[in-house]
C-alpha cells in the first residue's frame, strides 16, 4: 500500500511514554499531569450520567457548555465570541486542529509554522496536499524576525499557524510580535490557525495575547483551546474551536462528519465546573511553581536551562555533557539514568542538532525532585 504519509513513524510521545514504562524510567517526555484532577470534577461527571446525559450532545456541543466558554472568553479578554456561531466543541485540541485545516488547506495550499513546532501540524497538511513552509526559530529564546516570515508569503499562502505559549519552547509572542503579524497580514486573505491550549501557562505577570485582542487577526482566526490543559485532565480529550461565523461553518461542514459531536457527560460537567472560575484561575500560579521549582533542583546539575516564559515544557541544552544526538541522548537517559524526556528534533522536519530535550513539569513536586536527583548524576 502507497502510504499518505511517507517518512511518517509513531509520535514521539507515544515512543517515549511506552519506553520509559518498559525502563521504569521517570517519564517527564509527554505532557500530562501525574497527579489526580480535581475530584469535584469528576463527581459532576457521575452527576451528569445519573442526570441523563448519556446520548448525543448536539453537533457543534453542549448548549451551556458554549455558553460558559463564551463567559470564560469574556471575562479573560474582553471579546465576545456567540456560543450558536462561533464556538465548537471538539476532542481535544488534536481534532480541533485537524479539523480547521482540513476545513481549509486544499491541494497547494501553502501552509507556514514555526518549528521546532508540535508534532501534528506537519502531517495534517501534507495529509491534505497542502505545503509546509518552516520558519525556523533558533534557540536560545526563539523569537521570530516578522520580516523574514514576510519573504514565506507567496500567492499559495493561505494559512500560517501560530502557538504561544509554545510547545516545546516555552516562548511567548508578544504585542509587538503581534502588532508586526496585523501589519504583515492587512490586505493578504491568509488565515490563521492559533492553537492557545495554554493560554494560562504564561509566568512572571506576562499576558497571554490572543489574537482574537487584534480585530484584524481575529476575523481571520481559528483559535484552538484544550480542557486537557486547563483541567489537569488530558486523557478527557476535550477542547474548543473559537471562529468568526463564517470560518465556524466551514469547520463545523468538517466536525459534523469526522465525529459528529462529543462526549456528552463530560461537556456538561465541565460546564458546570468552570461556571466558577476561582475552579481553573489558580493554574497560573501552580505551574509557575512548578516550573521555579523544577529549574531550581536543574540548577545543580550540568543542563543549561533555556528561558520558559510558558507552557509546562522546560528545554534544556546537554551540548556541555556529550555530544551525542538528542535521540541516543534521551534514549541513554531512560536506560541509564531512568529519566525520560523528548528529544527536540523530534519538532522539526528536517535533521537538527541543537542538543536540546524537554523535560515536563506538570508533575508531582516528589516525581520532579526524584528525576532531579537522577539528572544531577548526568
Ligand atoms: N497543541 C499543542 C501545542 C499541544 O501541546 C497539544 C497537546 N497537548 C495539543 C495541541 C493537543 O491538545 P489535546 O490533548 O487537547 O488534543
Ligand atoms: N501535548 C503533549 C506533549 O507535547 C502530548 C500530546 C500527545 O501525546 N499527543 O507532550
Amino acid at each position: 500500500i502507497q502510504s499518505k504519509l511517507p517518512g511518517v513513524s509513531t509520535t514521539i510521545f507515544s515512543v517515549m511514554s511506552k519506553l520509559a514504562a518498559e525502563h521504569n524510567a521517570i517519564n517527564l517526555s509527554q505532557g500530562f499531569p501525574d497527579y489526580p484532577c480535581d475530584p469535584k470534577l469528576t463527581e459532576l461527571v457521575n452527576k451528569a450520567m445519573n442526570n441523563g446525559f448519556n446520548q448525543y450532545a448536539p453537533m457543534p456541543g453542549n448548549n451551556f457548555l458554549k455558553e460558559r466558554i463564551a463567559e470564560k472568553v469574556k471575562n479573560l479578554y474582553s471579546v465576545k465570541y456567540n456560543p450558536d456561531t462561533e464556538i465548537t466543541v471538539t476532542a481535544g485540541g488534536t481534532q480541533a486542529i485537524f479539523t480547521a485545516l482540513t476545513a481549509i488547506i486544499n491541494p497547494g495550499d501553502e501552509v507556514i509554522i514555526f518549528e521546532p513546532a508540535y508534532d501534528c501540524y506537519a502531517p495534517t497538511i501534507k495529509l491534505l496536499g497542502g505545503l509546509v513552509k518552516t520558519y525556523e526559530l533558533a534557540p536560545p529564546d526563539y523569537s521570530i524576525d516578522w520580516d523574514m516570515v514576510k519573504k514565506l508569503f507567496t500567492s499559495s499562502t493561505r494559512m500560517i499557524i501560530l502557538n504561544s505559549p509554545q510547545n516545546p519552547t516555552g516562548s511567548i509572542l508578544s504585542e509587538d510580535d503581534m502588532k508586526s503579524l496585523v501589519k504583515l497580514i492587512s490586505g493578504t486573505d491568509i488565515l490563521i490557525l492559533s492553537d492557545e491550549v495554554y493560554e494560562h501557562l504564561i509566568y512572571d505577570g506576562q499576558e497571554h495575547k490572543s489574537v482574537m485582542l487584534f480585530p484584524e487577526l481575529r476575523k481571520r482566526s481559528f483559535i484552538i483551546a484544550s480542557f486537557g490543559k486547563l483541567l489537569h485532565a488530558t486523557g478527557w480529550k476535550l477542547g474548543y474551536c473559537l471562529a468568526p461565523e463564517q470560518l465556524t461553518k466551514e469547520f463545523r461542514k468538517v466536525h459534523q462528519f469526522n465525529v459528529f459531536s462529543v462526549n456528552s457527560p463530560m461537556q456538561q460537567a465541565i460546564a458546570d465546573y468552570i461556571q466558577e472560575p476561582s475552579n481553573y484561575t489558580g493554574i497560573t500560579n501552580f505551574f509557575e511553581n512548578k516550573r521555579n521549582y523544577f529549574r531550581g533542583l536543574l540548577a545543580e546539575s550540568r543542563f543549561e536551562l533555556l528561558p520558559c516564559n510558558g507552557s509546562y515544557f522546560q528545554c534544556a541544552s546537554y551540548s556541555k555533557i556529550s555530544n551525542e544526538k538528542d535521540t541516543d541522548f534521551s534514549m541513554r537517559l531512560i536506560k541509564e539514568f531512568g529519566v525520560a524526556t523528548i528529544p527536540v528534533s523530534a519538532f522539526y522536519q528536517k535533521a537538527t542538532d541543537h542538543k536540546i530535550i524537554r523535560f515536563c513539569f506538570a508533575k508531582e513536586n516528589l516525581t520532579l525532585q526524584l528525576a532531579a536527583e537522577k539528572l544531577k548524576n548526568v
